[in-house]
């Protein structure tokens, strides 16, 4: 495999510069700050192959849906997160020639982002058609402080003779979505500006309501002195500039720092918007560059000191997890309850930056464990405020209850392939499931009561209206659906799917046993709101207890769906190199006809109630599986890791691991060039807390089992707990526990009960190393 980024603990470093792979490292270079993000894309000019990517939280556009075969039920538009103002824009001229990364002579290039402190660098060589050279110095940063602020400090430096230097620092509202349907331009321009030192444009999007607005202004140093140079003033219809020029002596040092101040009328009124800005502009043009990025970085201290997990011994997961908990944190701060996180995030347009059933399936442990609980509740509550259009959207299907979408930005459905949009009905249990995981991590159980219960209610509805009762099986069946694994549609009884139904209803009717003991008044209350009777329980209970769940008695396994056995079994290692992925060179029915796997299905449930399986279940099921899963969504791989750790699969797990962490970092699906698989990063972090930790509840406390992997001296991680900080290091010898923040609690390492208190460290041998070692 071509290594794309050097190795290093805190940085992605790019050496070197290579024109195939600008839209590649456009993504890994992107960032954010969970109101904002933006690709690596260059300040100046580029005339090559680029994805040019500005992002605005929750700012999106609802574009007509074009299909080849419209079936009804599909959704009107296909909800788009916009590439909106183009902030980081500044031309330069050297001796009047534009700068073009694309055309230039280019040397030395290097760019590292550093994820400690959250900024981006970029340094290169230009060697004009004179053979005179120039140095070029970029560094730029969104702030996690200031949501609307980014900065950027450009400098350029004539090497070899005296040099006319040309800054054009602006703002562009001629951008596009490359993904658009009908090539539409999605906004309306309410406002150019240009002045001196100064420009803002501020768009309208042509449907909604979304106001976005931006204001920049700059400042120009000689070396380190601050200057002033009359501006020229560039204003058309789209755009925004200044230009500003002088003759550099040799060996000096012109520099522009670029501040620019972007938000939406999500957070402020409209004709507020652009005064706020402007403000907020000001304020940042007098605290200056550096201490602006001081700031942000004090900021990202903080996020790494609760979710920071540090491996000993190998540099490649080192920068792997570090790479994933940053961008995860680039994404999705918690602090807005309108916004959820895009399987893109702010680093491409693919998924249209829509909430999909990546966030309750995988992201939410992320959450539950690095951020205050308000940060996961809000993830939870995005869809309790959905429920109402989840209820009209089962409606559309003549079903009852709800069914929430696959892809939504306000709670209407938006995609359209029929196999997907009314088949994948396995995302409904995933959204139960999140408040399961919510209340047993947080025990906030007034949750149930406020909020959980009335979800709960209507997706068991669904689950009851959905179900059919097989005269032939005497059981209930689910038929035509798609699973998790999207290279199998339309098939009847997928034992995940099923499985999940029948567990969501036993919980929702728990839930209600637990309500009418605990907060009998609230109970009584919401099973008038809901119209619920005890005869509708009564069928629901009949119905939980009798789904059918395929299984195959020959090799021990859950069935993926009737017939799964009827393929052709073949496995992975006996598909040529060159037609991997399948989905790249295969036709759909040919993959649809094979035994093949896109992700964990059957693998799925078993990761989610691993409690309930014995060990020898969860090993023939990994091994009937795991050959035939070809890893093609990177939702698949962390959770194939996660129980080849749990069933003794070591080198496995690790091997699988470093596939989810370094997914993008190494390009293992050949797509990061389309942005980075943000929902799966998660998964990187879940392999290493519950895959090589071992962290399970049980009954209500926490639980470790942790290993170290081969190729690891240790690694440690810390994460909050109702109310805690806890840190916990693995070596090959020994397990060490401290309580860094709160009240002393009672947890389980290796299956034995321990009380875990402040000024004790809990040190406890390495049992699975030990045994390891010894044979
Ligand atoms: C996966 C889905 C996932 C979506 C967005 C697809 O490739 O199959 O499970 O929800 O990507 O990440």
């Amino acid at each position: 495999m071509v290594k794309l980024v050097k190795q290093h603990e805190w940085n992605v470093i790019e050496d070197g510069f290579n024109k195939n792979r600008v839209r590649l490292f456009e993504s890994i270079m992107s960032l954010g700050n969970g109101h904002m993000g933006i690709r690596g894309n260059f300040e100046e000019d580029y005339s090559g192959d680029s994805l040019r990517g500005a992002y605005i939280a929750g700012v999106y556009y609802p574009d007509k849906t074009r299909v080849g075969w419209w079936k009804n039920g599909y959704p009107e538009y296909f909800a788009k997160v916009l590439n909106s103002i183009n902030f980081i824009g500044i031309r330069v001229k050297l001796n009047h020639q534009v700068i073009d990364l694309n055309s230039a002579d280019v040397s030395s290039f290097r760019r590292v982002l550093n994820m400690k402190e959250g900024w981006l660098k970029r340094s290169f060589i230009i060697t004009g058609s004179d053979g005179n050279r120039a140095e070029f110095n970029v560094k730029r940063f969104l702030s996690m402080k200031t949501k609307e602020l980014a900065s950027i400090s450009y400098s350029v430096t004539p090497l070899d003779k005296d040099t006319n230097i040309e800054f054009i620092p602006y703002l562009d509202a001629d951008v596009y979505n490359q993904d658009s349907n009908y090539d539409e331009y999605f906004w309306r321009v309410l406002h150019v500006e240009a002045a001196e030192e100064y420009g803002n444009i501020t768009l309208k999007t042509k449907k909604l309501d979304f106001t976005v607005s931006a204001s920049y202004s700059y400042d120009l140093f000689l070396d380190s002195e601050k200057i002033n140079i009359e501006p020229g003033i560039i204003k058309k219809e789209k755009f925004t500039g200044n230009s500003v020029s002088m003759l550099c002596p040799k060996g000096s040092n012109f520099t522009i720092i670029k501040y620019t101040a972007l938000s939406s009328n999500r957070y402020f009124e409209d004709n507020e918007l652009k005064k706020e800005l402007d403000k907020i502009l000001l304020k940042a043009k007098n605290k200056g560059f550096c201490t602006l990025l001081y700031e942000s970085s004090l900021e990202w201290d903080k996020i790494w000191q609760d979710s920071d997990i540090e491996i000993k011994g190998d540099i490649a997961s080192q920068q792997g997890i570090r790479f994933n908990i940053f961008n995860l944190n680039q994404t999705y701060t918690g602090d807005d309850p309108e916004l959820n996180i895009g399987p893109k995030g702010f680093t491409g347009e693919k998924y249209g930056g829509s909430t999909y059933w990546d966030t309750e399936a995988y992201c939410l442990p992320f959450y539950l464990s690095t951020k205050e609980e308000k940060t996961a509740r809000n993830l939870l509550l995005y869809r309790y405020k959905q429920l109402p259009k989840a209820i009209e959207n089962a409606k559309k299907l003549g079903l009852n209850g709800a069914l929430y979408p696959m892809v939504t930005m306000n709670g209407e459905e938006c995609h359209n392939e029929w196999e997907i949009t009314f088949e994948e009905i396995h995302r409904n249990a995933a959204i139960s499931y999140a408040i399961y995981n919510y209340v047993r991590y947080t025990n906030d159980k007034e949750y149930l009561a406020d909020f959980g219960f009335e979800v709960l209610t209507e997706i068991t509805r669904f689950w009851a209206s959905r179900v059919s009762f097989s005269q032939d099986k005497q059981k209930y069946v689910i038929l035509g659906v798609t699973g998790p694994n999207e290279y199998e549609n339309n098939v009847n009884n997928n034992w995940y799917t099923n499985y999940m139904a029948a567990w969501n209803i036993k919980y929702t009717l728990d839930t209600a046993q637990f309500l009418k003991d605990k907060f009998p008044k609230k109970y009584a209350a919401l099973k008038d709101l809901l119209s619920l009777t005890e005869e509708e329980m009564k069928k629901w209970l009949h119905i939980a207890e009798n789904i059918y769940l395929p299984y195959d008695k020959e090799n021990g396994i859950f069935l993926q769906q009737d017939g799964y056995l009827d393929k052709e079994q073949i496995k992975v290692s006996d598909i040529p190199k060159e037609e991997l992925p399948i989905n790249k060179h295969w036709s759909w029915d040919r993959i649809l006809r094979s035994p093949f796997i896109k992700q964990a299905d059957v693998l799925q449930g078993i990761y989610f109630f691993n409690d309930k399986f014995d060990m020898d279940t969860m090993r023939r099921n990994f091994d009937y599986y795991e050959p035939r899963t070809v890893h093609e969504s990177s939702l698949s791989p962390c959770i194939y890791s996660i129980i080849a750790s749990e069933i003794g699969r070591f080198d496995k797990a690790y091997e699988l691991y470093l596939r989810t962490s370094r997914l993008d970092l190494d390009n293992y699906n050949k797509d990061t060039d389309d942005g980075l698989h943000i929902t799966s990063m998660t998964g990187s972090y879940l392999s290493i807390v519950h895959g090589f930790g071992g962290f399970r509840f049980m009954e209500d406390n926490l639980s470790f089992n942790p290993y170290v992997p081969a190729k690891w001296e240790s690694y440690s991680f810390k994460f909050l707990f109702r109310g805690r900080l806890l840190n916990m290091m693995a070596d090959k010898k020994n397990i060490t526990i401290s309580l860094l923040e709160g009240r002393s609690l009672k947890l389980y390492l290796y299956g034995k009960e321990y009380k875990l208190k402040n000024d004790q460290d809990l040190v406890v041998i390495n049992k699975i190393n030990q045994e390891v070692n010894n044979g």
